[in-house]
């Protein structure tokens, strides 16, 4: 039995175009036409079948480690002084960040379409592993596109893809990073989508892929939600999440849409939105097209897709989900920023007060959290989406406070 706490009922649904608001819809290749209605189809016929729930369901409690906890952070509420502060614990998920989720869902939908091969693309190499998880789970063919730089600056993640068994295949067109990627694991499909099936790994992407993939992370605010009134009588008054793509905050704020709470999406400033460097597409981009739907996106003079910066490397990306572009126009979503020295700061910050060490990603929420929880007070509730774990960031932390931690020591 699933629990009546996981709605399945899809609220706040796109228009018939997959269109939120002025956002989102379907730029794609034609011959990428049918295969999209076809997968549209195949999710919405799906998303039906209870089968298919109870078969999900299943794997997110017994391979996933679902329902994860949500966790009062005493200590640091107490550091911080002001509203107390819950974490959900997306971190303590088999292979350690919300993204499996989201594989899980797209895997086991692919698994009942028939498709004997799975294609993703990669930028950090955290989708890629996920996607490869899955594929080996299910015994299915995975080859993962990723920029070849992005290959060399992620070779343990290129290491564990291919542990799985995924075949991880360098791009050395255009700058040769995500967005390359992303054109040429689309040039796949358009050959291959008879046998293929494209897991995107995050809520970006041609119709129904931002739809799909916000339903198969709902399953975090759903379950936080519950947990809050359950652990507190009352709903949080702020949540927060971090924004690279923007899955693991459309999964927790979505199910508090209709609710009274203040959602807030952080964004990495990088260097500063001053300098240029950094991945705040809804804070300092412009509308356009990328990966098959229109958005907010990080451009040059000359339209050309901007390199982006961030100390953690899954929110590099220079687009940001269709529909967190359209709930900032109509006013739903609070947007913030946190630059790489803000959210390092806040990493250390909880891991020092509460024996947690968070990924670079989820720390940018974190620090945004942490400076809304200091003006609130202590009747009032933040809740955080702690997206993944560290452990992955270890070498970048390394450089960056190896000196530092030494000279605690001395
Ligand atoms: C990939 C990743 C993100 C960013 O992706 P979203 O689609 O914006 O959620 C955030 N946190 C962690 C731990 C990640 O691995």
């Amino acid at each position: 039995m699933i629990d009546p706490i996981y709605n399945l009922d899809i609220s706040h649904p796109p228009d018939i175009n997959g269109h939120f608001g002025r956002f989102g819809g379907r730029f794609a290749a034609e011959t990428l036409m049918g295969p999209l209605k076809e997968l549209e189809e195949a999710f919405y016929e799906a998303w039906q079948d209870k089968k298919f729930h109870e078969e999900r369901f299943h794997l997110l409690k017994n391979y996933v480690g679902r329902a994860t906890p949500l966790y009062h952070a005493e200590r640091l509420s107490k550091e911080v002084g002001g509203a107390r502060i819950y974490l959900k614990r997306e971190d303590l998920t088999h292979t350690g960040a919300h993204k499996i989720n989201n594989t899980i869902g797209q895997g086991l939908l692919a698994h009942r379409m028939g498709k004997k091969r799975v294609i993703a693309e990669t930028g950090a190499g955290q989708h890629g592993v996920a996607t490869a998880t899955v594929a080996a789970m299910f015994g299915m063919q995975c080859d993962v596109y990723m920029g070849r730089e992005d290959t060399e600056r992620q070779a343990p993640n290129v290491f564990r893809m291919k542990l799985l068994g995924a075949n991880v295949i360098p791009v050395d067109s255009g700058s040769a990073t995500l967005k390359d990627a992303l054109n040429e694991a689309m040039r796949d499909w358009v050959a291959s989508c008879e046998s293929t099936f494209y897991i995107i790994g995050t809520v970006a992407g041609p119709h129904p892929y931002p739809l799909m993939v916000r339903q198969f992370h709902v399953i975090i605010g759903q379950e936080a939600r519950a947990q809050c009134l359950a652990q507190t009588g009352k709903l949080p008054d702020v949540a927060i999440a971090c924004v690279g793509g923007g899955s693991n905050a459309m999964g927790l704020l979505h199910p508090f849409r209709d609710d009274d709470v203040r959602l807030v999406a952080v964004e990495a400033a990088g260097h500063g939105l001053e300098s240029g460097e950094h991945a705040a597409s809804l804070a300092a981009g412009r509308a356009g097209i990328l990966h098959g739907n229109l958005t907010y996106l990080l451009e040059n003079d000359e339209g050309q897709i901007q390199g982006t910066h961030s100390i953690s490397a899954g929110l590099d990306y220079p687009g940001v989900g269709p529909e967190l572009a359209a709930m900032l126009e109509d006013g739903h979503l609070d947007l913030d920023t946190a630059t790489d020295s803000e959210a390092l700061e806040a990493f250390k910050t909880l891991t020092r007060s509460e024996g947690i060490i968070p990924a670079l990603e989820s720390s940018h929420a974190l620090a945004s959290g942490i400076r809304i929880a200091a003006g609130m007070n202590p009747d009032q509730i933040v809740l955080i989406n702690l997206s993944g774990r560290g452990d992955k960031d270890m070498d970048t932390v390394f450089n960056l406070l190896r000196g530092e931690i030494e000279g605690d020591q001395a």
